[in-house]
Protein backbone atom coordinates (compact mmCIF):
# COMPACT_ATOMS: atom_id res chain seq x y z
CA UNK A 1 0.00 0.00 0.00
CA UNK A 2 3.16 2.61 1.18
CA UNK A 3 4.78 1.41 -1.84
CA UNK A 4 1.79 1.74 -4.28
CA UNK A 5 1.31 5.49 -2.94
CA UNK A 6 4.91 6.23 -3.39
CA UNK A 7 5.33 5.23 -6.86
CA UNK A 8 2.06 7.61 -7.63
CA UNK A 9 3.65 10.27 -6.26
CA UNK A 10 6.37 9.50 -8.90
CA UNK A 11 4.57 9.37 -11.66
CA UNK A 12 2.91 12.40 -10.27
CA UNK A 13 5.68 14.56 -9.77
CA UNK A 14 7.71 13.39 -13.48
CA UNK A 15 4.37 14.37 -14.82
CA UNK A 16 4.02 17.93 -13.40
CA UNK A 17 8.22 18.14 -14.33
CA UNK A 18 7.42 17.06 -17.86
CA UNK A 19 4.54 19.51 -18.05
CA UNK A 20 6.84 22.18 -17.03
CA UNK A 21 9.60 21.13 -19.50
CA UNK A 22 7.16 21.58 -22.19
CA UNK A 23 5.99 24.71 -21.33
CA UNK A 24 9.59 26.08 -21.69
CA UNK A 25 10.03 24.22 -24.65
CA UNK A 26 9.65 26.35 -27.72
CA UNK A 27 9.31 23.08 -30.22
CA UNK A 28 6.78 20.77 -28.21
CA UNK A 29 2.78 22.33 -29.59
CA UNK A 30 0.09 20.08 -27.65
CA UNK A 31 -1.87 19.95 -30.99
CA UNK A 32 0.95 18.90 -33.35
CA UNK A 33 3.91 20.72 -35.03
CA UNK A 34 1.80 19.86 -38.31
CA UNK A 35 -1.10 21.45 -37.25
CA UNK A 36 -0.07 24.16 -35.98
CA UNK A 37 1.66 25.19 -39.12
CA UNK A 38 -1.31 24.39 -41.50
CA UNK A 39 -3.59 27.29 -39.63
CA UNK A 40 -4.72 30.03 -41.95
CA UNK A 41 -1.42 32.75 -41.70
CA UNK A 42 -3.07 35.91 -39.84
CA UNK A 43 -2.37 38.32 -37.39
CA UNK A 44 -3.06 36.96 -33.89
CA UNK A 45 -4.36 39.35 -31.15
CA UNK A 46 -3.13 36.92 -28.35
CA UNK A 47 0.31 37.22 -29.86
CA UNK A 48 0.68 40.60 -30.15
CA UNK A 49 0.48 41.29 -26.60
CA UNK A 50 3.58 40.09 -25.84
CA UNK A 51 5.03 42.73 -28.78
CA UNK A 52 3.20 45.47 -26.81
CA UNK A 53 3.95 44.56 -23.34
CA UNK A 54 7.93 44.66 -24.31
CA UNK A 55 7.24 48.34 -26.15
CA UNK A 56 5.82 49.29 -22.84
CA UNK A 57 8.24 48.45 -20.86
CA UNK A 58 10.42 50.73 -22.66
CA UNK A 59 8.51 53.57 -21.37
CA UNK A 60 9.80 53.15 -18.03
CA UNK A 61 13.01 54.31 -19.40
CA UNK A 62 11.48 57.55 -18.90
CA UNK A 63 11.72 57.20 -15.16
CA UNK A 64 15.11 55.14 -15.11
CA UNK A 65 16.83 57.30 -17.45
CA UNK A 66 20.40 56.75 -18.68
CA UNK A 67 23.72 57.55 -18.02
CA UNK A 68 26.25 57.86 -20.41
CA UNK A 69 27.57 54.39 -19.50
CA UNK A 70 24.24 52.81 -19.94
CA UNK A 71 23.73 54.14 -22.91
CA UNK A 72 27.25 53.17 -24.12
CA UNK A 73 26.29 49.23 -23.24
CA UNK A 74 22.94 49.76 -24.88
CA UNK A 75 24.93 50.52 -27.87
CA UNK A 76 27.31 47.89 -27.86
CA UNK A 77 24.37 45.78 -27.27
CA UNK A 78 22.29 46.87 -29.70
CA UNK A 79 25.48 45.99 -32.63
CA UNK A 80 26.84 43.35 -30.92
CA UNK A 81 23.85 41.36 -31.65
CA UNK A 82 23.23 43.54 -34.80
CA UNK A 83 26.28 41.52 -35.70
CA UNK A 84 24.91 38.45 -34.67
CA UNK A 85 21.94 38.30 -36.35
CA UNK A 86 23.54 38.85 -39.73
CA UNK A 87 26.89 37.31 -39.51
CA UNK A 88 25.50 34.19 -37.35
CA UNK A 89 21.69 33.79 -38.36
CA UNK A 90 21.59 34.83 -41.83
CA UNK A 91 24.87 34.40 -43.71
CA UNK A 92 26.06 31.50 -41.66
CA UNK A 93 22.62 29.46 -40.50
CA UNK A 94 20.63 30.30 -43.30
CA UNK A 95 22.99 30.82 -46.12
CA UNK A 96 26.22 29.09 -44.87
CA UNK A 97 28.20 31.22 -46.77
CA UNK A 98 31.63 30.57 -44.83
CA UNK A 99 32.56 27.62 -42.55
CA UNK A 100 33.55 27.44 -38.81
CA UNK A 101 34.00 24.41 -36.37
CA UNK A 102 31.24 22.44 -34.16
CA UNK A 103 31.82 24.83 -31.37
CA UNK A 104 31.91 28.21 -32.82
CA UNK A 105 28.65 27.60 -34.88
CA UNK A 106 27.19 26.47 -31.31
CA UNK A 107 28.12 30.05 -29.76
CA UNK A 108 27.13 31.47 -32.86
CA UNK A 109 23.55 29.91 -32.50
CA UNK A 110 23.37 30.71 -28.02
CA UNK A 111 25.10 34.58 -29.05
CA UNK A 112 22.09 35.28 -31.86
CA UNK A 113 19.73 33.69 -29.60
CA UNK A 114 20.45 36.69 -27.09
CA UNK A 115 19.09 38.81 -29.74
CA UNK A 116 15.21 37.53 -28.54
CA UNK A 117 14.70 36.65 -32.23
CA UNK A 118 14.17 32.63 -31.42
CA UNK A 119 16.58 30.25 -32.34
CA UNK A 120 18.68 29.90 -35.13
CA UNK A 121 17.18 27.11 -36.76
CA UNK A 122 13.92 28.39 -36.40
CA UNK A 123 15.42 31.93 -38.60
CA UNK A 124 16.99 30.13 -41.10
CA UNK A 125 13.85 27.40 -41.75
CA UNK A 126 12.19 30.79 -42.74
CA UNK A 127 14.81 32.82 -44.24
CA UNK A 128 15.42 29.80 -46.31
CA UNK A 129 11.59 29.63 -47.49
CA UNK A 130 11.66 33.55 -48.22
CA UNK A 131 14.39 33.39 -50.51
CA UNK A 132 13.04 30.01 -52.53
CA UNK A 133 9.45 32.04 -52.82
CA UNK A 134 10.66 35.72 -52.84
CA UNK A 135 7.74 37.59 -53.18
CA UNK A 136 5.67 34.94 -54.05
CA UNK A 137 2.63 33.72 -52.49
CA UNK A 138 4.67 30.96 -50.65
CA UNK A 139 6.93 33.70 -48.95
CA UNK A 140 5.99 34.38 -45.05
CA UNK A 141 6.52 37.85 -44.69
CA UNK A 142 6.74 39.53 -48.34
CA UNK A 143 5.35 43.27 -48.71
CA UNK A 144 4.07 42.49 -52.16
CA UNK A 145 1.78 39.87 -50.76
CA UNK A 146 0.42 40.96 -48.27
CA UNK A 147 1.02 44.30 -46.19
CA UNK A 148 3.82 46.12 -45.26
CA UNK A 149 3.16 46.07 -42.02
CA UNK A 150 2.59 42.32 -42.13
CA UNK A 151 6.14 42.15 -43.77
CA UNK A 152 7.92 43.66 -40.89
CA UNK A 153 5.64 42.20 -37.59
CA UNK A 154 2.26 40.77 -38.41
CA UNK A 155 3.75 37.17 -39.81
CA UNK A 156 5.54 36.74 -36.52
CA UNK A 157 2.32 37.04 -34.47
CA UNK A 158 0.71 34.11 -36.83
CA UNK A 159 0.68 30.54 -35.43
CA UNK A 160 1.49 28.80 -38.16
CA UNK A 161 4.54 30.84 -37.96
CA UNK A 162 5.77 29.16 -34.43
CA UNK A 163 7.01 26.27 -35.20
CA UNK A 164 10.32 25.13 -36.48
CA UNK A 165 10.29 23.98 -40.18
CA UNK A 166 13.07 21.09 -39.83
CA UNK A 167 12.21 19.71 -43.14
CA UNK A 168 13.94 22.99 -44.41
CA UNK A 169 17.26 22.82 -42.15
CA UNK A 170 18.39 19.15 -42.22
CA UNK A 171 21.74 20.25 -42.57
CA UNK A 172 21.77 22.02 -39.33
CA UNK A 173 19.02 19.76 -37.73
CA UNK A 174 21.60 16.67 -37.37
CA UNK A 175 23.19 18.64 -34.92
CA UNK A 176 21.34 18.06 -31.07
CA UNK A 177 23.43 20.80 -29.28
CA UNK A 178 21.70 22.99 -31.66
CA UNK A 179 18.17 21.72 -32.05
CA UNK A 180 18.38 22.07 -28.26
CA UNK A 181 18.98 26.03 -28.04
CA UNK A 182 16.72 26.25 -30.78
CA UNK A 183 14.39 24.21 -28.40
CA UNK A 184 15.11 26.37 -25.30
CA UNK A 185 15.69 29.70 -27.44
CA UNK A 186 14.65 32.22 -24.64
CA UNK A 187 17.17 31.08 -22.27
CA UNK A 188 20.43 33.23 -23.56
CA UNK A 189 18.14 36.23 -23.66
CA UNK A 190 16.75 35.50 -20.30
CA UNK A 191 20.33 35.10 -18.93
CA UNK A 192 21.72 38.49 -21.03
CA UNK A 193 18.88 39.99 -18.86
CA UNK A 194 19.41 38.58 -15.45
CA UNK A 195 23.19 39.23 -16.00
CA UNK A 196 22.55 42.96 -17.02
CA UNK A 197 20.20 43.40 -13.89
CA UNK A 198 22.46 41.85 -11.05
CA UNK A 199 25.60 43.51 -12.96
CA UNK A 200 23.65 47.15 -13.05
CA UNK A 201 23.02 46.58 -8.55
CA UNK A 202 26.43 45.69 -8.27
CA UNK A 203 28.25 49.00 -9.98
CA UNK A 204 25.22 50.86 -8.61
CA UNK A 205 27.13 50.44 -5.20
CA UNK A 206 30.85 49.55 -6.22
CA UNK A 207 30.98 52.55 -8.73
CA UNK A 208 28.52 54.91 -8.17
CA UNK A 209 30.49 57.34 -10.41
CA UNK A 210 28.87 55.41 -13.54
CA UNK A 211 25.51 56.68 -12.14
CA UNK A 212 23.73 53.09 -13.26
CA UNK A 213 21.99 50.48 -11.25
CA UNK A 214 20.02 48.02 -11.89
CA UNK A 215 16.74 48.68 -13.31
CA UNK A 216 18.48 51.47 -15.44
CA UNK A 217 20.65 48.81 -16.94
CA UNK A 218 18.06 46.11 -17.25
CA UNK A 219 15.37 48.38 -19.20
CA UNK A 220 17.95 50.43 -21.16
CA UNK A 221 20.68 47.54 -21.77
CA UNK A 222 18.04 44.62 -22.91
CA UNK A 223 14.81 46.37 -23.20
CA UNK A 224 15.45 49.06 -25.05
CA UNK A 225 18.13 47.97 -27.02
CA UNK A 226 16.01 44.42 -27.80
CA UNK A 227 13.25 46.11 -29.49
CA UNK A 228 15.04 49.32 -31.57
CA UNK A 229 17.32 45.29 -32.51
CA UNK A 230 14.13 43.87 -33.79
CA UNK A 231 12.80 46.51 -36.09
CA UNK A 232 16.08 47.04 -37.59
CA UNK A 233 16.34 43.55 -38.29
CA UNK A 234 12.15 43.39 -39.76
CA UNK A 235 13.18 46.35 -41.73
CA UNK A 236 15.00 44.19 -43.83
CA UNK A 237 11.78 42.18 -44.36
CA UNK A 238 9.71 45.13 -45.18
CA UNK A 239 11.74 48.17 -45.79
CA UNK A 240 14.14 46.14 -48.07
CA UNK A 241 11.58 44.72 -50.46
CA UNK A 242 9.78 48.14 -50.85
CA UNK A 243 12.36 51.18 -50.54
CA UNK A 244 15.44 51.53 -52.46
CA UNK A 245 17.44 50.86 -56.00
CA UNK A 246 17.42 47.38 -57.53
CA UNK A 247 20.73 46.79 -59.80
CA UNK A 248 20.07 42.72 -60.83
CA UNK A 249 16.54 41.76 -61.77
CA UNK A 250 16.05 39.05 -59.41
CA UNK A 251 12.50 38.77 -60.26
CA UNK A 252 11.91 40.22 -56.51
CA UNK A 253 11.14 43.44 -54.47
CA UNK A 254 14.40 43.20 -52.73
CA UNK A 255 16.04 46.68 -53.27
CA UNK A 256 19.55 48.31 -52.21
CA UNK A 257 19.34 51.00 -49.27
CA UNK A 258 22.31 52.75 -47.92
CA UNK A 259 20.10 53.98 -44.83
CA UNK A 260 18.81 50.36 -44.21
CA UNK A 261 23.07 49.20 -44.48
CA UNK A 262 24.34 51.30 -41.67
CA UNK A 263 21.10 50.20 -39.70
CA UNK A 264 21.82 46.34 -40.11
CA UNK A 265 25.81 46.63 -40.65
CA UNK A 266 25.58 45.49 -44.29
CA UNK A 267 22.03 44.28 -44.98
CA UNK A 268 20.56 46.80 -46.69
CA UNK A 269 22.29 45.79 -50.18
CA UNK A 270 19.78 43.13 -50.06
CA UNK A 271 18.49 42.98 -53.96
CA UNK A 272 22.85 42.40 -54.30
CA UNK A 273 21.97 39.52 -51.58
CA UNK A 274 18.79 38.30 -53.16
CA UNK A 275 21.13 37.93 -56.19
CA UNK A 276 24.76 36.47 -54.22
CA UNK A 277 22.79 34.18 -51.60
CA UNK A 278 25.72 32.36 -51.39
CA UNK A 279 27.91 35.45 -51.18
CA UNK A 280 29.23 35.94 -47.85
CA UNK A 281 29.57 39.93 -49.14
CA UNK A 282 26.84 41.47 -49.45
CA UNK A 283 28.28 45.37 -50.63
CA UNK A 284 29.60 44.84 -53.92
CA UNK A 285 31.34 48.33 -54.28
CA UNK A 286 33.92 49.53 -51.97
CA UNK A 287 31.33 52.36 -51.17
CA UNK A 288 28.63 50.04 -50.13
CA UNK A 289 29.35 50.00 -46.80
CA UNK A 290 29.26 45.98 -45.47
CA UNK A 291 29.97 45.73 -41.94
CA UNK A 292 29.05 42.56 -40.79
CA UNK A 293 31.35 41.28 -43.76
CA UNK A 294 34.63 43.80 -42.63
CA UNK A 295 34.06 41.93 -39.33
CA UNK A 296 33.77 38.77 -40.58
CA UNK A 297 37.01 38.96 -42.74
CA UNK A 298 38.64 39.81 -39.61
CA UNK A 299 37.18 36.48 -38.09
CA UNK A 300 38.61 34.74 -40.91
CA UNK A 301 42.32 36.01 -40.02
CA UNK A 302 42.16 35.34 -36.57
CA UNK A 303 41.06 31.85 -37.90
CA UNK A 304 37.69 31.49 -36.27
CA UNK A 305 35.90 30.51 -39.76
CA UNK A 306 37.13 29.63 -43.52
CA UNK A 307 36.29 29.32 -46.84
CA UNK A 308 34.17 32.71 -47.07
CA UNK A 309 32.33 32.57 -50.60
CA UNK A 310 32.48 35.63 -52.58
CA UNK A 311 30.94 36.58 -55.71
CA UNK A 312 32.07 35.35 -58.89
CA UNK A 313 34.97 37.78 -60.22
CA UNK A 314 32.42 38.63 -63.30
CA UNK A 315 30.19 39.64 -61.11
CA UNK A 316 29.30 42.72 -63.10
CA UNK A 317 29.05 40.93 -66.58
CA UNK A 318 26.61 38.90 -64.41
CA UNK A 319 24.34 41.86 -64.08
CA UNK A 320 23.60 41.52 -67.49
CA UNK A 321 24.26 38.57 -68.72
CA UNK A 322 22.95 36.22 -65.45
CA UNK A 323 19.41 36.83 -63.88
CA UNK A 324 18.85 33.61 -62.34
CA UNK A 325 19.66 33.79 -58.34
CA UNK A 326 21.54 31.91 -56.34
CA UNK A 327 20.43 28.62 -54.78
CA UNK A 328 19.39 28.06 -51.31
CA UNK A 329 21.90 25.98 -49.45
CA UNK A 330 19.41 22.80 -49.47
ZN1 LIG B 1 19.17 35.93 -47.08
ZN1 LIG C 1 14.56 39.47 -48.99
Amino acid sequence: MFKLSETGLVVKVSRGVRRIVRSLDSDYFEEGTDYVMSQPKRVELSRCMPFIVLHLICLLGLIYKPSVFTLSVAVALYLIRMFAITGFYHRYFSHRTYSTSRVMQCVFAFVGATSGQRGALWWAAHHRIHHRESDKPGDVHSPVQNSFLWSHIGWITSSANIPTNYAIIPDLAKYPELVLLNRFDWVPAFLLALSLLLTGNYLQAAAPQLQTSGPQLLIWGFFVSTVVLFHGTCCINSVGHVFGSQRFDTKDASRNNLLLALITLGEGWHNNHHRFQSSVKQGLYWWEIDVTYYVLFVFKHLGIISDLKTPPKNWDRAKVLVKAPDKVPV
